[in-house]
């Protein structure tokens, strides 16, 4: 018997439920329109550690923040992207979570501010039972399933390997997933570590202030990148070859 013929649980708790997911980003929101697209009737709750919804896409905020996937895939079957830009970006994919999420009446169901830190199954009631940081203080949860929706990086922290001697340096030091609305960069020498996505992203854009006297550096391997199409010839003229080193 799938869950939805079952008969919901204490349906008059506010703290059982068939259903509970983790997390209202891309995923937990497009959990909770199939749920009640295959599941009509099911009781179930949001529960989200932030006070907003987009998760990925509402917490970074860096110049130029992108997809790298192609938003006809990357987007719902039930609400399928729209826009003539496949490579979308950030705000206009914090946009669409949000819409999905009031087109399909989601909101009323998440439980902003509520961090999970315990999951535990009991054997003896069949649920899980679990136990939230809430801005009234720890509550506890039960439901039959529960569905993690909660990405796969740290929100508290992002990845950040020691460097010997950064104590020294005596410039701003940034890291894209917690990027300062007011940090004003333009006329800078910036360097920025790594090659990955991020870097692909904020390069470009931090050197297309370059007229307004900006220096970007990447200590990577962008140059690599340099016989392939428009976006490796911004980078190219981005890394120090090119911009004179700082
Ligand atoms: C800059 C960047 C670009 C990316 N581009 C792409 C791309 O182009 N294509 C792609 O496929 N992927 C991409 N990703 C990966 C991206 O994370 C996923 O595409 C997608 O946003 C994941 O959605 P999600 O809902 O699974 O997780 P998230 O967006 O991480 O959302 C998780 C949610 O769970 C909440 N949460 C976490 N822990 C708890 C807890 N203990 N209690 C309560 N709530 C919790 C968080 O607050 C958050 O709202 C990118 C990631 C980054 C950082």
């Amino acid at each position: 018997m799938g869950i939805a013929e079952k008969a919901t649980i204490q349906a008059d708790r506010s703290d059982a439920f068939d259903v509970i997911i983790i997390g209202a980003g891309l995923s937990g929101i497009g959990a909770a329109v199939r749920l009640q697209r295959d599941c009509p009737g099911t009781n179930f709750a949001i529960i989200e550690r932030r006070d907003a919804i987009g998760g990925t896409w509402d917490l970074f905020r860096y110049p130029g923040i992108r997809s790298d996937s192609d938003m006809y895939t990357l987007g719902y079957d039930f609400k399928p992207w729209s826009s003539e830009k496949a490579i979308a970006d950030g705000p206009s994919i914090r946009e669409y979570v949000n819409e999905t999420a009031d087109e399909y009446d989601v909101r009323p169901h998440i439980r902003f501010g509520h961090k999970l830190i315990a999951a535990n199954w009991q054997s003896e009631t069949s649920l899980w039972v679990l136990t939230l940081e809430t801005p009234v203080g720890v509550k506890t949860y039960y439901t039959r399933f529960l569905f993690m929706c909660s990405g796969y990086y740290s929100y508290d922290q992002g990845h950040q390997p020691e460097f010997s001697g950064r104590e020294d340096f005596k410039g701003t030091w940034v890291h894209p997933q917690f990027w300062p609305d007011d940090l004003d960069y333009v006329g800078k020498k910036v360097v920025v570590i790594g090659s990955g996505a991020t870097a692909m992203t904020l390069v470009p854009n931090l050197a297309s202030s370059a007229a307004k006297g900006n220096h970007v550096a990447a200590l990577a391997y962008l140059r690599y990148l340099a016989a392939f199409g428009r976006c490796s010839r911004q980078l190219a003229h981005a890394t120090p070859a090119s911009s004179g080193g700082l």
